[in-house]
């Protein structure tokens, strides 16, 4: 058995001048989605719970699915958080601090289109909905290009702001881009997270690295069939 771990950007209707439409999945198809998955049996699991899914345990459930966004984004408190909620299912969200609150565009050069990104107040209302937090780093950078010190930074004062303010561990990553390297695993590690999440396509096996945890984007092209694949049949 593998497990799939599902990652979203936006929950929301795409802005007219967006480059990548894709980062956004309408309100009324996550929907879809999420109830899809409930008529299909899954229960969501926690980060947690893969870490000791790799190692050989049995997940305390017959089908688990992980469901993680990135970035941190308004809509995802305000379009996906009912729908989760309404269905019982929690999520994990990773947040790059550096944008806590903030509207601008992530820093690719590409996009330009400035979003609304979480603040403390939401990011603690999922916490306390059961939401898992991790960290996205501090300013969305491509880790593989950065220095050392640098580096260690967006790992570890990303880590801590975001334990500071939940008052709670942060024990999982997700790579910026989804661009790393074994620099960037090393310096994961020494951080001091549990697991790291990439944007390499597939389900997450038994063996696995924890620090290289695959994971099956959702964009706003996927109709309900593509979804059911991806669910059922993608390896
Ligand atoms: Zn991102």
């Amino acid at each position: 058995m593998k497990i799939p771990v599902l990652y979203y950007h936006k929950i929301d209707f795409p802005k007219k001048n967006a480059v990548y439409k894709g980062l956004y999945v309408t309100p009324g198809r996550f929907k879809k989605q999420m109830t899809l998955l409930k008529i299909l049996g899954y229960s969501s699991i926690k980060p947690e719970d893969l870490l000791s899914f790799i190692k050989g345990d049995k997940p305390g459930v017959k089908k688990p699915v992980l469901i993680t966004f990135d970035d941190g984004y308004k809509n995802n408190f305000i379009n996906a958080r009912p729908i989760l909620k309404n269905l019982g299912f929690t999520s994990l969200i990773f947040i790059s601090t550096g944008f806590i609150g903030k509207k601008r565009s992530i820093s690719d050069e590409r996009e330009s289109i400035p979003e609304d990104f979480l603040d403390e107040k939401e990011i603690k209302l999922m916490h306390d909905d059961g939401f898992s937090v991790g960290s996205h780093g501090i300013n969305h950078c491509y880790l593989d290009r950065l220095e050392e010190g640098v580096l260690m930074d967006e790992l570890i004062a990303s880590k801590v702001y975001l334990e500071n303010m939940l008052k709670t561990g942060i024990d999982f990553f997700s790579y910026p881009f989804g661009s790393y390297n074994l620099d960037v695993i090393s310096a994961v590690k020494r951080a001091g997270y549990l697991g790291a999440f990439t944007t390499v396509k597939g389900k997450v096996g038994i063996g696995d690295s924890a620090y290289e945890f695959k994971r099956i984007s959702v964009n706003g092209y996927n109709t309900i069939f593509n979804f059911l694949y991806k669910i059922i049949f993608l390896q």
